[in-house]
């Protein structure tokens, strides 16, 4: 193990399937609203976060990959807020959150974004992976004890999952260093960093070289709060129609019934006018 390495190796059958995976997975992106957005599927995520975990504990790789997801709101933002936009230029990856960036695909390109990788949904994935893999997570974000919530709701769904540590999100900036050690002391292969859309991302850029040995930093917005703080999800159909929004624009108007009912116009016009392969 060299200096970097996180803990003991995973099982052979892991380091198998990592390596399988390793050789079918390609990073290629497609331009949707303007972003590079990447064209995987969730199967091949959850595959891509394995390999990723034993490269990082073999000690290959030297810093987390940065990982965030765009939805509508994110995209109108990207072109209107130049300080989010410098953050997500600099992830090393982004999938499309949005069902209307998949929409928009499949008008646009000849090879369309296979599906759409919701978090939310994601997470469960993962966490299945987690479990037999034995990938350990960390939660870093949303109100006090609502990370803590959501790492009991998930061990509880998926018995031997490895939650090595949780932490609010409301810190101030000179206790990153702090936060990032007691990371690097957990042993955590992910950190699940729910911290909002912009706050999240330029924090991720911030830790990414205070965490080796971790092998992701995986922004997740408000998902604790639907895991731990009983925020509810909008019903299937909505969420397959790209109307996720409209639920959550309801449940909660002050706030985000003005973020959408200004970052939609604004969404569509870019998603109609730079969608390509
Ligand atoms: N949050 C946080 N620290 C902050 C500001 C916000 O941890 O300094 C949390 C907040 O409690 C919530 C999440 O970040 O859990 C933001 O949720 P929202 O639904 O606004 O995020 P989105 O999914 O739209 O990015």
């Amino acid at each position: 193990m060299n200096e970097h390495s996180n803990g003991p190796a995973p099982s052979i059958a892991a380091v198998l399937s990592a390596s399988d995976w390793a050789e079918k997975l390609s990073t290629e992106t497609v331009t949707i609203g303007g972003l590079p957005i990447v064209r995987l599927t969730r199967d091949e995520m959850r595959g891509l976060m394995l390999s990723d975990v034993v490269e990082a504990r073999s000690g290959a790789m030297m810093r987390p990959r940065v990982i965030t997801s765009a939805n509508g709101s994110i995209v109108a933002t990207y072109h209107s807020d130049p300080a989010v936009r410098s953050s997500i230029d600099r992830m090393d990856m982004i999938d499309a959150d949005g069902m209307p960036l998949v929409l928009a695909s499949r008008m646009f390109c000849k090879r369309p974004l296979p599906e759409r990788i919701a978090t939310t949904d994601f997470l469960l994935d993962a966490a299945a992976e987690a479990t037999r893999s034995g990938i350990r997570f960390y939660l870093l974000g949303a109100r006090p004890g609502v990370a803590a919530r959501a790492a009991e709701h998930l061990r509880y769904r998926f018995p031997g999952l490895q939650i090595v540590g949780t932490r609010h999100g409301f810190f101030e900036r000179s206790d990153l260093p702090k936060i990032c050690a007691k990371v690097i002391e957990s042993g955590a292969d992910v950190l699940w960093l729910g911290l909002g859309a912009g706050l999240q991302e330029t924090i991720a850029l911030e830790c990414r070289d205070r965490l080796p040995g971790v092998a992701w930093v995986r922004t997740c917005g408000g998902l604790f709060d639907h895991y731990g703080g009983g925020v509810s999800r909008a019903p299937g159909w909505m969420q397959r129609s790209g109307m996720e929004w409209a639920y959550r624009a309801a449940r909660e108007p002050l706030r985000l019934g003005w973020r959408y009912l200004i970052t939609n116009p604004q969404a569509a016009w870019h998603l109609l006018t730079k969608t390509h392969d």
